[in-house]
């Protein structure tokens, strides 16, 4: 079964966060961090975090549409601090200076809480080893350089495609398309891993590439309402491949 669906694949191209590194848990503890050292006035740690939730759900929508997303595409510190001026906004408080602090802690704590999924290196490294690998991730050029140096991944991969570099994202078809013609291979002989439905398992379908969906319980963002549930996938969209509750299964799907 697994042969037939995955016989063919040459080339194997990941997304980072939350496929190979825990990118929201990182941002949860650091948001959490961020608020118990400096507290926004009169509010509990619990609260400012729904604070900056409410925020980021207001703000991230109309990031792509308007100028901030040159900005964002270039440094996560722009949007970062334009997120807490936000914060502190709802909460009363016009103080960009006071934003910018708080900005910068919040990096510096994400920063320092980001780690790879336990066995992430051994999959790369085996899978790596009979297959040529590529990146694509999304997020500001800086942050995501960063984190790819921060997590020693750079050597693993033959290809590392930025949306902030290249000024597109997935599920943009156009960074499906120049995968394929750096990697010199077919649609159907690449592979994509990833963990949302939308922007790495349909746009990767719809390119006609193969893929393996990984779905973990921890897959919520620090934005979302307290209550939210993992990404699904919508009613009638078509199946992963494969779907894996841990890396480590890759090994045997590519057996
Ligand atoms: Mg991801």
């Amino acid at each position: 079964m697994e042969i037939e669906r995955f016989g063919r694949v040459r080339a194997v191209f990941f997304d980072l966060d939350d496929t190979l590194c825990g990118y929201w848990d990182a941002a949860k503890t650091g948001l959490r961090r961020t608020f118990e050292a400096m507290p926004l006035p009169g509010l509990g740690t619990e609260q400012a975090l729904l604070e900056w939730a409410a925020a980021f759900r207001e703000f991230c929508p109309t990031i792509k549409r308007s100028d901030w997303y040159a900005l964002y595409l270039e440094k996560g510190r722009t949007t970062r601090a334009e997120l807490m001026r936000r914060t502190l906004l709802r909460v009363g408080l016009d103080d960009p200076a006071r934003a910018e602090e708080l900005a910068d802690r919040y990096g510096a704590e994400r920063r320092a809480a980001l780690a790879l999924f336990p066995g992430t290196l051994d999959v790369l490294r085996e899978v790596g080893a009979r297959h040529p690998m590529g990146l694509i991730t999304n997020g500001p050029a800086d942050v995501q350089r960063e984190e790819i140096r921060d997590l020693g991944l750079e050597p693993l991969f033959q290809w590392i495609l930025i949306e902030g570099e290249l000024g597109y994202g997935k599920p943009d078809p156009r960074v499906f398309r120049l995968a394929e013609r750096l990697s010199g291979c077919a649609p159907e002989e690449i592979l994509f891993v990833g963990n949302s439905y939308r922007h790495d398992v349909r746009p990767a379908q719809a390119a006609g590439w193969r893929t393996v969906w990984v779905r973990r319980p921890s897959d919520v963002p620090p934005s979302a309402d307290p209550s939210a549930k993992p990404e699904g996938k919508p009613e009638g969209a078509p199946d992963a491949d494969a779907e894996i509750g841990d890396l480590r299964e890759l090994l045997t799907l590519l057996a």
